[in-house]
């Protein structure tokens, strides 16, 4: 009902599936068991510019929309793949095309959309003051033709994979701000300057293969032209990206909703216990059905997202709705494969309790749940602040 050009949407399909097929689920296995960094299925990804497809073409992208966006990583991770080792340059991209200077956006845009540079990390969130964003600790402070950066940063992801990355700090002391979301910046960081020279890193081994890390800044000089947009302002910016964010992590689950799904329908089919597939049981089919049901309904409210953002409507409201219903559905759909799959689900060579683990983490990054009840409850419902 929202989709503007149903053919172009089953293209993209197409293209992305087909791509995907090159890197199957013995693929993902391995670089899961390994620990690795799928370096082959992202270099392939943004050769076939699907990861430049909302760079507008005046700098080399296809200049699409959130809804042809969605639809690449959901296939992405329909396929068995993990959507998580990408997807951070698509709504970096957005920092800088909306905030970006002329000149930024002509140095950095054409690179990034010719696969030249990757621009996959975000770095806001901080140890001491976790969803709290505005408590930030670490600073930017301007000397002369620089920023001076210190603090510290954690769960930032795709650091080794990545040239550059958005960095948010403060610039004005919080007990100096007429508003505590004011006096925040962005910075674009060239990591190969910054590493060594004031950035160190520091790998965070964690539950699904994600490369994440902890940064401490320690006197990182930039360039005071590494600024985006208007200095004081970053946490609007960042809060800006933020529809889309939701809407493409939406599309994400829903991708891993429906292989959750085909493979539990799968499995129920085809083994026999008590002389009969088990999928002819009631107890396994009607959970397999209640969460298909729970996917289809989340989608609906992500191809609202879609529209609304791509038609210029504020998307708030079907964005955070719409990344809650998906990201509960595809944790409901993986459960009940699991569960479908018995002792079988938990080995590896199944790839079940792989996407399960990997599906789990949408419900904490890169927004929490509780975060998204909190601004349906304040925002749409108009309750009183909780915090
Ligand atoms: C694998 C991974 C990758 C990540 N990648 C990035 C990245 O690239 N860049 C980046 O900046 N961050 C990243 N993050 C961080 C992620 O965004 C945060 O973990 C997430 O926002 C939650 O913050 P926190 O972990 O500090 O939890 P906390 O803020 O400490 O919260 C802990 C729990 O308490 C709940 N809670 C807290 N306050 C309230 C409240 N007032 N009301 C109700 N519940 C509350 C939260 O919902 C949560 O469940 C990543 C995290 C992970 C795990």
């Amino acid at each position: 009902m929202f989709i503007r050009d149903p053919e172009s949407i089953e293209a993209i399909r197409d293209g992305v599936r087909c791509l995907c097929a090159n890197f199957d689920d013995a693929y993902w296995r391995q670089v899961d068991e390994e620990k690795g960094f799928p370096e082959a299925f992202v270099n392939a990804l943004t050769e076939a510019g699907w990861l430049a497809a909302m760079i507008p073409e005046e700098y080399g992208g296809s200049g699409l929309g959130l809804t042809e966006a969605s639809v690449i990583l959901e296939e992405v991770n329909r396929c068995g793949g993990n959507s998580g080792t990408v997807h951070g340059q698509m709504y970096n991209m957005f920092t800088l095309l909306r905030h970006g200077s002329e000149e930024q956006k002509r140095q950095y845009l054409p690179r990034i959309a010719a696969g030249e540079l990757r621009l996959q990390s975000m770095g806001v969130t901080e140890p001491t003051t976790g969803t709290d964003t505005t408590k930030i600790k670490t600073t930017a402070v301007r000397r002369g033709d620089k920023y001076v950066i210190n603090g510290q940063k954690v769960w930032i992801s795709r650091i080794q994979h990545s040239d550059l990355m958005i960095l948010l700090a403060r610039t004005t002391p919080i007990d100096q701000v007429q508003r505590k979301s004011l006096g925040m910046s962005i910075f674009l960081v060239d990591l190969h300057q910054a590493i060594g020279n004031g950035l160190s890193v520091q790998p965070i081994p964690n539950m699904v293969n994600h490369e994440t890390n902890e940064l401490f800044f320690d006197n990182l000089e930039i360039p005071a032209d590494s600024l985006i947009g208007e200095e004081g302002m970053g946490f609007r910016y960042i809060l800006d990206g933020l529809n889309a964010e939701r809407t493409l992590i939406a599309a994400e689950c829903i991708g891993d909703g429906r292989w959750f799904i085909d493979k539990a329908t799968r499995y129920a089919r085809d083994r026999e216990v008590f002389g009969r597939p088990i999928g002819m049981n009631q107890g396994v089919q009607f959970p397999i059905a209640q969460a298909h049901i729970d996917v289809e309904a989340a989608d609906l409210m992500r191809w609202r997202a879609c529209h609304e953002y791509d038609s210029g409507q504020n998307a708030g409201a079907s964005a955070n709705m719409a990344k809650y219903l998906a990201a509960e559905a595809s944790w409901k759909a993986a459960n009940v494969c699991l569960q479908t799959h018995g002792g079988f689900g938990f080995a590896c060579e199944y790839d079940v309790e792989r996407k399960f683990r990997e599906t789990r983490l949408y419900q904490v990054a890169p927004i929490s749940t509780n975060l998204i009840l909190s601004y349906v409850a304040e925002h749409l419902l108009d309750l009183p602040r909780s915090f």
